[in-house]
């Protein structure tokens, strides 16, 4: 069978683009190299039934319309808006910091003074990164940057990324606001939901498509080769284009060095209560070594008896080792080494990187699924 595409990756860039192209009356060859689809947005569900997120929590948001009326031909929808709480000083504050983070943390007199400072100084209900509060004139606002800095930013950083906060792209850190206001909401997009029966069924039905063909366990490696501006499939030269999704530098065999990448390892444990926490999610920004505990009931919406919650524990990463690549690393020396992949791929001229590992972009699962989109279009 001859395919007019190989797309490499079943993750959400991949089946995504997958869809796209097979609609266009392409014949596509879709590789995987794990035994499931979905990438790291795969889910299913555990010995006691409870839908877990094996690769962690994945909460859908986006404000693009052509995506939601994309995936709505796929799934029904779970309302769910995402709340995040903090666990600081022995308090579950709300998260992104905001005016209700602050009376659980200081006294009426203390908070009610610094809310009044921060909508003065940038707008009631601004969203305002911890940069620019750490850069304001005030200076008790600038203090109050310090606290939030070292209490919610500084050590959750560094566990995370194993990396100093400056050693990051600003961006890093802005993703998560302080907030001068009540609005306790982690993303702000109008549309927020959960597929109603998990996104592996909602990827499944994504590429159950006459035109896509999937092979799981199969490593691009496997079947692809590179060299000098033409490709190879099964060993001959292949006219068709190549959508690939996994690592740049893994497909040229680390010749400009390795980019960084975070992974993450999770301690899954299943108790026979109805709820553990009050939320979806809580963060440990201090003392632990996990980052967050996720309960996987909070945000799916399943009514099942028990519930399992997940440890979340930052990982380096090295892809030589066979680790999973969770997190591309934001800053400048891995933009230096990503530009020179991304020259190399450009000598390939049916070569396409599209999605969060090979575009080497901290994206969401919208932001994967739109770079899916303009990549289909562009073509
Ligand atoms: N962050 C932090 N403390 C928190 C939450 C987030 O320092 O309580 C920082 C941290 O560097 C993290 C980044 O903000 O990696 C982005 O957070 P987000 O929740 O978006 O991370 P993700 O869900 O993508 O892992």
């Amino acid at each position: 069978m001859t395919f007019d595409a190989v797309v490499v990756g079943a993750g959400v860039a991949g089946c995504t683009l997958a869809r796209l192209l097979a609609e266009k009356g392409q014949s596509l060859l879709l590789l995987e190299k794990r035994r499931h689809i979905a990438g790291q947005a795969y889910d299913e569900k555990d010995e006691h039934g409870v839908l877990v997120h094996r690769y962690g929590p994945h909460l859908f948001h986006t404000a693009s319309r052509r995506i939601v009326e994309f995936l709505s031909r796929f799934t029904r929808w779970h309302p769910y808006e995402h709340r995040v709480l903090g666990s600081i000083d022995g308090c579950l504050v709300p998260l992104p910091f905001n005016f209700d983070s602050l009376e659980a943390l200081f006294s009426p007199k203390e908070a009610l003074h610094l809310e009044e400072k921060l909508a003065g100084a940038f707008g009631e209900g601004a969203r305002i990164s911890i940069w620019e509060l750490l850069q304001t004139e005030d200076e008790r606002l600038r203090e109050l940057g310090g606290y939030i800095y070292e209490k919610v930013f500084y050590h959750y950083t560094a566990k995370q990324w194993g990396r100093e906060p400056e050693e990051l792209s600003p961006d890093v850190l802005s993703r998560v606001p302080v907030v001068a206001g009540r609005d306790g909401r982690y993303f702000t997009d109008p549309f927020q939901a959960m597929p109603d029966e998990g996104y592996t069924a909602l990827f499944n039905k994504m590429i159950c498509h006459p035109g896509i063909s999937l092979e799981r366990e199969t490593s691009w490696k496997e079947r692809l080769s590179f060299s000098q501006g033409q490709i190879f499939l099964d060993g001959k030269r292949y006219p068709g284009d190549v959508w690939f999704t996994a690592p740049l530098d893994e497909l040229f065999d680390f010749c400009c060095g390795e980019l960084p990448y975070r992974s993450l390892s999770f301690d899954f444990s299943h108790l026979p209560v109805d709820r553990f926490q009050p939320a979806c999610t809580v963060n440990y920004p201090n003392k632990e070594e996990f980052t967050r505990i996720t309960e996987f009931k909070h945000c799916t919406g399943q009514e099942v008896p028990g519930t399992t919650i997940a440890y979340e524990y930052p990982r380096p990463c090295s892809l030589a080792k066979g680790d999973i690549p969770y997190y591309p690393v934001p800053g400048e020396e891995s933009a230096r080494i990503y530009e020179k992949y991304s020259r190399l791929a450009e000598s390939y001229k049916s070569l396409f990187p599209v999605g969060r590992l090979a575009e080497y972009k901290y994206y969401n699962m919208s932001q994967a699924m739109e770079a899916a989109f303009s990549a289909a279009e562009k073509y």
